[in-house]
């Protein structure tokens, strides 16, 4: 038996546990929504929620797992090709959505049940085993179309438990969240972490550092952001006195699902005193690793293994590297029960993706300093530079980039070269567009900063970076890499 919610199941309280701009719903309130949801969908193999960012979703999913029913969480901004894909791939009986929503074609053969946030059903029982499925999250699809990854109910509860142990996070905690939540970050972390808590959630619906400032001063002790949103942050902070005094008075500031700029990091730091703490992990694996609360959180790091977790670097031929020197780059391989146990109908992804002795291979590319702490260099597939001998992580390079003024986003990739094999190509989204610098320029500043063969030999000038919803780098996209 599993139970991932006791603060739902287990006479739940008056407490606040969910709170969407100004509709909220105490675990009493949930318990009694969701135990209407579970009713609905209890004996079912699998149902789909549209997951727009609302009190509906989080009653939809809470529902569905209390029933021991897995959910398939789908992205309301998808095209139509990629909801087919999903839906034909995962093959759920039924779409979970919030009243007077309209569903896009792709979903017009699924039975449709209405979420009613207000209803009053029967305190849920769980009922459900550890290894059974509680969520199919389809990867962001940065690297390639994406994966449904299968979670069991033992992951989703072995993650959330160390990032409670790593964060110190307990039923006090107020979590300020605008996050979407079709994925691990918004979903898993910022919604079904505070319900195992028994802690509460308050959703932005749409992330600003006006809600963030407000709800943080307002009794919310905690934030989770993805990169983008910490940057948006660094920007306002010398303008916005308020939004200081909030983000300093925080308990903790969590970034992840990419790495944050170094610049980001310490601006934050350097107008707060508070600097930012950094966890890895991906729908496969849940979460990886994390700077605990009371540990350091330097810029570029993303801290120590969690507990539970095995993590190991290796070298291209599966040696393992043993030293912590700061230095030696290997791909990160981890096992734990944070471990999803399948792709989605893709047993040869699956078999790939996992060594003999068990380990996931996580594609990431990272060094360990000499206290432990992993730092993540890049993608094997699109971050690793190989350009005259040396392999080279395109991070720190876009981390050099975005120290200079002229420069307001970067991202760096590796081009075919005659004399080189591959050469540096930093892209750029000047901070004037009218005056955007130069090649020779920039070369300077990264030669100055890193090392000479890290300098690029070429740039290019955009409007804007291709992101996806996440606001993850489509380096894809960028043609070169
Ligand atoms: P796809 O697998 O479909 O290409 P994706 O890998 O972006 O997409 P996710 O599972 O959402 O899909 O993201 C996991 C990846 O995000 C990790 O493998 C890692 O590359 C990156 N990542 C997550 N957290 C961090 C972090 N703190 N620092 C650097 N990279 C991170
Ligand atoms: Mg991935």
């Amino acid at each position: 038996m599993s139970r991932l919610f006791p603060s739902l199941t287990d006479d739940p309280v008056a407490q606040e546990a969910l709170r969407f701009g100004d509709r909220s719903l105490t675990y009493r309130q949930l318990a009694a929504a969701a135990g209407a949801v579970g009713e609905r969908v209890r004996g079912r193999r699998r149902v789909a929620v549209w997951a727009t960012p609302t009190l509906e979703t989080a009653v939809a999913v809470a529902g569905t797992l209390l029933a021991g029913v897995a959910a398939v969480p789908l992205n309301p901004k998808s095209g139509e090709k990629e909801l087919g894909h999903i839906v034909g791939d995962s093959a759920p009986s039924v779409v979970l959505a919030a009243p007077g929503v309209e569903l896009p074609d792709a979903l017009a053969g699924l039975e449709r049940i209405d979420v009613d946030a207000d209803a009053d059903g029967p305190v849920p029982v769980e009922d459900a085993d550890e290894g059974d499925p509680a969520l199919i999250v389809y990867t962001s699809g940065t690297t390639g179309p994406p994966k449904g990854a299968v979670i069991p109910r033992r992951a989703v509860a072995a993650t959330l438990d160390a990032l409670a142990d790593a964060w110190q996070w307990t039923d006090r905690d107020v979590l300020v969240h605008g996050l979407p939540l079709f994925h691990v970050h918004g979903l898993v972390l910022g919604t079904l972490g505070p319900l195992r808590r028994g802690g509460s959630v308050r959703h932005l619906g749409r992330f600003s550092t006006e809600g963030v400032a407000r709800e943080l001063s307002d009794g919310a002790t905690m934030l989770f952001g993805v990169p983008t949103m910490y940057h948006r942050i660094a920007e306002a902070l010398p303008e916005d006195p308020a939004l200081v005094k909030a983000l300093a008075g925080a308990r903790l500031l969590v970034s992840g699902s990419a790495a944050l700029p170094v610049h980001d990091h310490e601006r934050i730091a350097a107008a707060t005193g508070r600097r930012v703490v950094e966890r890895y992990g991906m729908t496969e694996t849940l979460m990886n690793t994390s700077v605990r609360a009371d540990g350091e959180a330097r810029s570029g790091t993303v801290g120590v293994p969690l507990p539970g977790v095995e993590l190991r670097l290796v070298e291209e031929d599966g040696t393992p590297i043993t030293a912590w020197d700061g230095e030696t780059v290997g791909e990160i391989q981890v096992r734990g029960p944070n471990l999803f146990t399948e792709y989605l109908n893709r047993p040869d992804a699956t078999a790939a993706a996992f060594t003999e002795d068990g380990f996931f291979r996580t594609g990431d590319m990272a060094v360990r300093d000499p206290d432990g702490a992993v730092r993540i260099v890049g993608r094997k597939a699109t971050d690793l530079i190989k350009s005259g001998g040396y392999k080279i992580g395109a991070g720190e390079i876009e981390n050099a980039l975005l120290e200079h003024p002229a420069v307001r986003e970067a991202a760096v990739t590796g081009e075919p070269d005659a004399d080189l094999g591959e050469r540096i190509v930093a892209w750029i989204v000047p901070a004037d567009p009218q005056s955007p610098p130069g090649l020779e320029e920039l070369a300077d500043h990264v030669a100055r900063r890193l090392a000479p063969h890290k300098r690029p030999r070429a740039v290019r000038i955009l409007d804007v970076l291709p992101r996806n919803d996440m606001g993850k780098i489509m380096k894809r996209a960028l043609g070169s890499a």
